[in-house]
């Protein structure tokens, strides 16, 4: 119980730090830090060798540098688009460097006058009208009255600014917390796995990191924090897994001759892949625990039909099943096709959406409890908690990614005996990423295409090329092919989003294709319209739709052949990906034409990456690598489970490493017994990451 004495003094609230106070410890709470092991374990952003700063008649333009310096003056002026310019100029008595600041009026009075030293971090910039190199908006800090001296011999950390809180102000903070608590940081790992991965004690990792002696200590510090950060993520889900596979589940018998039968039912051949992936998950769904299995593939790669057997090996079994898909064209489209391969077993399927009447829904819902029903598809209207099973035996979950986690919960909870559970993504996860957020589940990946499908060709236009693109679209509908034009992204609202849309309709209706059907679809129609648009469309009776991101997900008309996206400049990569999907689905040579005008920066990065492969997994890298997890992952993930020191991009062999340790403490016996390692279940507990999930099973 010491131990546990010891962590708790590391829970101290932040209010409670040398140094904070109540007023302080609302900015440290903004910023998710509330107690001191928080605090302790948020990294500083950079470090500034002030051992070696460069006299300022040294510097050349073009490269970081860090100056200290006097102010010469100051002087603020506005442009004549009423911008205001602020220059201060500072010399260190080698030489003068002026620092600029925009629309900062305020600068230029703190600074004028200003008698003690002030230090500045920017890149140097070739001079302005007054011969001297600038620095504009460089990051600073007066050198008044924390010890100059001994302040500059060293390497100082510099933490993330936020309004209220200087870096020098954190680092006095976390300077006292390292003081008062330092010696109550335990290590929690055992001191063999520390030394065979070559990790240092966490306490001394977390010194260093913020009182580092030499700048080549922080990378073994940052090491230890990194492993620390994903090993109660990882260890977390491990230990979920596992408790899973000690849960009773159903055991189906299921058939094997059942797959005939459904290859019979199809127009096309399995692939491999899709049968081997319908081996696994029969295979979990036969043993005695519950599945948790998550199925990633390209899209286009044929992940329905795999839910599908699933789906029809349970009802076989004698169970119901859910399946639920993150759009209503979506869940409608799944709930026709069921229909249709479940035919000859006389199977109903029941759909449930958002808005249906009541006594439709009652009605649905009466059979749903009373078990008559098999198989109900829909939107997240089926975690509702009105909506009861009276014996759920599989919940599907397609496009997982559009749903937070703890939606994922939710369904799980509807059933006393745990229901086998699939999840199926489209979005290719890097392997990094699926190994420390889906460790709770079995992977399986259906890692081939449908033969003879064409890769889709996708080429990058200017708007002012509008006629071309038209053109090639006519030519294609004259040949027979259908095609989808999506309306710029307006994330901001919905009613401006199909705004765009219906003009974008209107352009083509009446200007450009005044002889072809053309529909439309948005978020704003109701669910009746868009199924007919949909219904029309997937008949042929459209030759175009114009649409919204609605369609980004699942929708499935392989006749379509190219895409228009307005705008492409303002999709994300995966997103551009997801709506690229809808082509390329059949035997026809298909098209994506990206219309952008703006190509700078990242949004250039973006586009040419989408001319340059068809390959979602590299796409997913790519993606990763410009936005970062959190986008990839979905904001509902994100907002769970934040890394402060971690970096999925560049820590993915970290993430590796840490399942090696998860493997080797599980190989000690840790998930038998807590009470060995009180410390590790301890900051399971503390760093959140088990709540989480805990409700996920
Ligand atoms: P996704 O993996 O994106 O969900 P779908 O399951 O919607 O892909 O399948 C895409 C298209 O490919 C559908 O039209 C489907 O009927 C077809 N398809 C699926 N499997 C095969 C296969 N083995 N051979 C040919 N076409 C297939
Ligand atoms: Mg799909």
């Amino acid at each position: 119980m010491v131990e546990n004495n010891k962590l708790g003094v590391l829970n101290t609230p932040i209010q409670y730090v040398k140094g904070v106070g109540p007023k302080l410890s609302k900015l440290f709470e903004k910023i998710s830090i509330f107690n001191v092991m928080d605090l302790l374990l948020t990294p500083p952003r950079r470090y500034e060798d002030r051992a070696n700063i460069p006299n300022i008649s040294s510097i050349t333009a073009g490269t970081l540098v860090t100056v200290k310096g006097k102010v010469l003056y100051t002087d603020t002026k506005k442009t004549r688009t009423g911008m205001s310019i602020t220059k201060v100029l500072v010399s260190d008595g080698t030489g003068k460097i002026a620092l600029v600041w925009f629309n900062q009026p305020w600068l230029g009075k703190k600074l004028n006058n200003y008698e003690g030293d002030i230090i500045a971090y920017g890149t140097a910039r070739e001079p302005g009208t007054d011969f001297f190199l600038e620095i504009h908006s460089p990051e600073w800090e007066p050198l008044d009255d924390d010890g100059t001296e001994e302040n500059f011999a060293k390497i100082v950390p510099i933490y993330p600014l936020t309004e209220g809180l200087s870096s020098k102000l954190f680092r006095r903070v976390i300077l006292n917390a390292l003081d008062i608590y330092g010696t109550h940081i335990q290590d929690a790992l055992p001191a063999a796995i520390r030394r065979k991965h070559q990790l240092v004690h966490l306490k001394d990792a977390l010194h260093t990191i913020h009182n580092p002696s030499s700048l080549k200590d922080i990378d073994v510090a940052r090491k230890r924090l990194v492993v620390e950060e994903f090993l109660y993520l990882q260890l977390g889900l491990t230990l979920q897994k596992l408790s899973t596979k000690q849960e009773v589940g159903f055991s189906n018998k299921i058939d094997s001759s059942l797959l005939e039968d459904i290859q019979n039912r199809l127009p096309f051949q399995l692939t491999n892949a899709q049968n081997k992936v319908i081996h696994e998950i029969w295979n979990d769904m036969s043993r005695p625990y519950p599945m948790n299995r998550l199925v990633q593939g390209d899209v286009g790669s044929g992940k329905t039909v795999v839910a599908f057997a699933a789906m029809l090996a349970a009802v076989k079994c004698g169970h119901q099943v859910a399946l639920m898909a993150p759009t209503e064209i979506l869940a409608s489209q799944h709930a026709t096709n069921l229909e249709k391969l479940f035919a000859d077993h006389n199977i109903e399927i029941g759909l449930l959406i958002g808005k249906m009447r009541k006594k439709e829904r009652t009605q649905l819902l009466d059979k749903v409890l009373c078990g008559t029903l098999p198989v109900l598809v829909g939107t997240h209207a089926i975690i509702q908690d009105s909506v009861a099973f009276n014996k759920l035996g599989l919940v599907v979950i397609d496009e997982q990614h559009r749903f937070g986690v703890l939606q994922r919960a939710k369904l799980y909870e509807k059933s006393s005996t745990k229901p086998d559970v699939l999840v199926m993504t489209a979005t290719p996860i890097p392997r990094t990423l699926t190994m420390a957020f889906y460790g709770d589940l079995d992977l399986s990946i259906i890692d081939e295409l449908p033969a003879g499908r064409k890769p889709i060709v996708t080429h990058l236009k200017r708007h002012n090329e509008q006629r071309i693109v038209f053109n090639g679209v006519k030519k294609l509908i004259d040949e027979g092919r259908q095609a989808y034009f999506i309306c710029p992204l307006i994330e901001e609202s919905e009613k401006l989003q199909a705004k765009a849309a219906t003009e974008l309709y209107d352009l083509l209706a009446n200007d450009i294709y005044p002889n072809c059907n053309i529909g439309l679809l948005h978020s704003q129609m109701k669910r009746e319209e868009k199924e007919e648009i949909m219904e029309q469309f997937r008949n042929k009776d459209l030759d175009i739709l114009v649409s919204t991101v609605v369609i980004e997900v699942g929708v499935d008309v392989p006749n379509a052949s190219i895409m228009v996206i307005m705008d492409a400049n303002r999709f994300g990569l995966s997103q551009l990906h997801q709506l690229r999907g809808r082509v390329g689905r059949g035997e026809h040579q298909s098209f994506c034409i990206l219309m952008a005008d703006s190509r700078i920066g990242e949004a250039k990065d973006r586009l040419d990456i989408m001319t340059g492969t068809n390959d979602g997994f590299k796409i997913a890298e790519a993606d990763l690598r410009i936005r970062g997890p959190g986008e990839i992952m979905g904001t509902k993930q994100s907002g769970e489970i934040q890394f402060r020191i971690a970096d999925l991009v560049k820590d993915a062999d970290m993430v590796e490493a840490t399942k090696q340790i998860v493997e080797e403490l599980l190989e000690e016996g840790v998930h038998h017994s807590r009470h060995n390692y009180p410390d590790i279940y301890q900051n399971l507990e503390d760093r959140k990451i088990k709540l989480a999930y805990a409700s996920i099973s």
